[in-house]
């Protein structure tokens, strides 16, 4: 499976790189990572493009939750993963909206 070759995001004004690696959760057990001291998000790219998306979803709120220090137990990340990937994806002409320049 190839990445959706996303490089960069900018997250609470700090430029995080985003890597891939090969069967990171078949070795590791976990999807991606994030690293606020280094910022960067590690994506495994063996994963499915939809997955990638949704991984790189849970990595952004794990940055959240380490740059502003909320706090927040790894279940509701997981919570907040699934419930922000839903209402980008069932509202994509909304937010197209929102953050663009019309
Ligand atoms: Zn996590």
């Amino acid at each position: 499976m190839k990445n959706f070759n996303v490089k960069n995001i900018t997250i609470a004004g700090i430029n995080y790189k985003i890597t891939y690696t090969k069967s990171q959760a078949r070795d590791r057990g976990e999807l991606g990572a994030v690293c606020g001291n280094s910022s960067e998000i590690n994506i495994d790219e063996s994963l499915d493009t939809e997955r990638q998306k949704k991984t790189l979803i849970h990595e952004i709120i794990e940055a959240f939750n380490f740059e502003y220090e909320l706090n927040l137990e790894h279940k509701q990340i997981s919570i907040l993963e699934t419930a922000f990937f839903t209402v980008l994806k069932d509202n994509q002409e909304l937010f197209s909206k929102i953050i663009g320049d019309k």
